[in-house]
């Protein structure tokens, strides 16, 4: 479990290192700690470490591992958790209970059903938009080009239990992150052309993206947020 931290310290060693290329101060970019398929002792060492934001993929695991990482993780100075991965419209109740962010928004559909489960609960839920930035036909997220997209976009206004702060992206994997590169660029293209219509009850200043094998070229392309599951914890065991 020391060897949690020591990962956690090195990631965020060649996170500065990035920053600095780019000119950027190391402290902008946040660094989420993917912790899907990992025990809730794993979770606990990347909190002594002093890791604070964490990612999960499903909300049944996490609604299994959440009792006891709030216990541990609450409170002041505690942990937050974001969604990650696809929300089907069946599970926005109880992912509004679990999470503190859902940074996987993929339709108007589930933002509007998160919008009333969040107005239930007296919250505001912050919210990522999730983008398919590569096109590819098996991956969630919205098409930047998608009239849907201009949908939720428009549709801020009256949607007072979520607060868009920004774009999200699973780009395609390809193993030499400098083939990424063009995509995180585009995301952040996307993003600054919607920051530019100044909507109304839309932030865009979140842009997460970069993941274990390509944080370094996303941070150099203007991530706010990185997402990192393997470099901290190790390969993960599906079964
Ligand atoms: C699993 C996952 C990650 C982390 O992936 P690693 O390659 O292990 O760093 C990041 N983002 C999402 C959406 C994921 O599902």
């Amino acid at each position: 479990m020391t060897q949690i931290a020591d990962n956690i310290a090195a990631v965020r060693e060649r996170m500065a290192a990035a920053a600095r290329r780019k000119g950027s101060d190391p402290n902008s970019v946040a660094l989420m700690a993917v912790c899907k398929t990992q025990p809730v002792d794993a979770v606990r060492a990347a909190y002594e470490a002093g890791q604070r934001l964490f990612g999960e993929n499903r909300v049944k695991e996490f609604q299994g591992k959440s009792a006891q990482v709030r216990d541990f993780a609450s409170g002041n100075g505690g942990a937050s958790f974001h969604l990650i991965g696809h929300l089907q419209s069946n599970k926005t109740n109880l992912a509004a209970e679990l999470f503190d962010a859902i940074d996987s928004v993929d339709s108007l559909h589930v933002l509007e059903r998160m919008n009333l489960a969040a107005q239930r609960l007296g919250k505001v839920i912050p919210v990522l938009l999730e983008i398919n930035i590569g096109g590819e036909a098996q991956k969630a997220g919205l098409s930047p080009e998608c009239t849907a997209l201009n949908e939720i976009l428009l549709a801020a206004p009256k949607l007072t239990g979520v607060q868009i702060r920004g774009l999200m992206t699973v780009p395609p994997y390809i193993g030499d992150p400098e083939m990424v590169r063009p995509y995180f660029r585009s995301l952040r293209e996307l993003r600054d052309k919607i920051a530019g219509r100044r909507l109304s009850a839309v932030e865009m200043d979140e842009l997460s993206m970069g993941m274990s094998h390509d944080f370094e070229v996303a941070i150099e392309e203007g991530s706010t947020c990185v997402r990192v599951g393997t470099a901290i914890f190790g390969a993960r065991n599906y079964t």
